[in-house]
């Protein structure tokens, strides 16, 4: 592991709260760092990395050992395929640009697993052809009938369906393991990282965490869903809330049985914003609002990925809260599998892990950022696809601050 090497605190002519707590000798031998970064899930990590290659010189606090957010309980998955052409779809491919640069550095297997959206429904399939009809011929997807589904994904109940859409811009990582590699790479390339490290209170040019005081010009604030303890009236006056997501994974399948891509289901197609202008889609989700009840009361739909072991991810719900539900539902986890199992036929059905994970919501935007203070950025995905998009949205906060 490299030693982060710590450079002398000039100290800055704008004296916040907090700095006008110390001496200025005091301030003059704090450790000190262009940026400090709270929080190492992937947009802080992104934001370092971003910060990085701009010059800076960074420290990334993270208050747990590990990171333990949503960037390691999620799919792995660079969900190109669920963009809208535009702003989201060209910052999804800008990120999925740097994830390419980053990831044989880092050491993460990234895999262009590619994705295949399953219609059970009529009119999940006039929205898959819509869908296809608004691209050109040249566009990496295309209708599967049914008899062509299990070149494509094996298990696949070809019998229950009325045809797929097949889209090469789905990429895989293995989701627990991402982050770590990519925090100790940036450790590498000079970037500090300081975990078990809370930060308490963040007024550049001093930041005051559980293990020290640093100073620092500019502070960024990546908590993910964590909106109680810094700057909170800054996120109450946002809006922004949380959303609470269940997940499960399978035993592994017997060795060497491949589902190849991702496997999404019809619930999704509401879901994503590449799908909402195909026409049929209002009648869509009045068939789902009627036929899938219990599943949109628990937010649910289906999104299936196989992991190295040979195990299967599962998931998920959304639910809306801004205080987190004290239990799991077992109800959820039914109606996951029995959706998935309409479509997909896993060898091996028993469930060896159940998790939950959080990220921040707000309605009609995909990324929140704020300026709570001086020098100070809040920034936080609110669309659920930080994985997708943190190196994007990162890489032009960086460009604001630094130019
Ligand atoms: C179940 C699930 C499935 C998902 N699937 C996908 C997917 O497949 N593709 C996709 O693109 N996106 C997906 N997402 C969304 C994506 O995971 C999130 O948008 C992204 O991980 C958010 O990253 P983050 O860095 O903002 O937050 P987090 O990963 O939650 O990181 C925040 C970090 O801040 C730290 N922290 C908070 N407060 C402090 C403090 N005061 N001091 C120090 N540290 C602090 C926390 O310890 C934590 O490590 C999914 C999310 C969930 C929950």
């Amino acid at each position: 592991m490299p030693v982060c090497k710590f450079a002398p605190l000039f100290a800055s002519s704008k004296q916040a709260k907090l700095s006008d707590e110390y001496a200025p000798d005091e301030l003059f031998s704090m450790k000190q760092f262009d940026l400090i970064i709270v929080g190492a899930g992937i947009m802080g990590l992104a934001h370092a990395y971003h910060a990085n290659r701009a010059g800076m010189s960074v420290l990334v606090v993270d208050r747990s050992k590990h990171a333990q957010g949503a960037s390691i309980r999620n799919f792995g998955m660079l969900a190109v395929i669920a963009q809208s052409e535009g702003k989201q779809m060209s910052d999804a491919l800008r990120a999925l640009n740097d994830w390419q640069q980053i990831a044989p550095k880092a050491g993460v297997d990234l895999q262009r697993s590619g994705c295949l959206v399953l219609a059970q429904h009529p009119e999940e399939q006039a929205v898959l052809e819509e869908y296809i009809a608004s691209k050109d011929n040249a566009s990496s997807c295309r209708l599967i009938k049914p008899s062509q589904l299990s070149q494509f994904a094996n298990g696949v109940r070809r019998d229950k369906l009325l045809g797929g859409l097949w889209n090469e811009n789905a990429w895989k990582f293995d989701q627990r393991q991402a982050v770590s590699k990519i925090a100790n790479w940036l450790q590498t390339k000079g970037v500090c990282c300081l975990f078990s490290t809370e930060a308490e209170l963040v007024e550049p040019p001093v930041v005051k965490t559980s293990n020290g005081t640093y100073g620092c010009n500019t502070a960024i604030v990546c908590a993910g869903d964590e909106f109680s303890t810094l700057f909170p009236e800054s996120f109450m006056a946002a809006g922004v809330t949380q959303c609470e997501l269940q997940m499960l994974r399978t035993h592994p399948q017997p060795t060497g049985w491949k589902l190849n891509p991702f496997i999404l289901g019809g619930l999704s197609l509401p879901r994503y914003a590449a799908f909402s202008e195909c026409p049929s889609m209002a009648d869509l989700k009045l068939m789902q609002e009627a036929a899938y009840a219990d599943y949109i009361k628990h937010g649910i739909h289906v999104i299936a990925c196989q992991e190295a072991d040979g195990s299967i991810t599962i998931g998920d719900s959304h639910t809306y809260t801004s205080d987190s539900q004290l239990h799991r539902s077992d109800e959820i986890d039914r109606l996951i599998l029995n959706e998935l199992n309409a479509s997909v036929a896993l060898p091996e059905l028993r469930i060896d892990q159940r998790w939950r994970g959080r990220y921040a919501h707000l309605p009609g935007t995909d990324v929140l950022k704020l300026q709570p203070a001086d020098n100070v950025w809040a920034v936080t995905m609110t669309n659920g696809q930080g994985m997708t998009h943190a190196f994007a949205v990162a890489e032009d906060i960086i460009r604001d601050i630094t130019h």
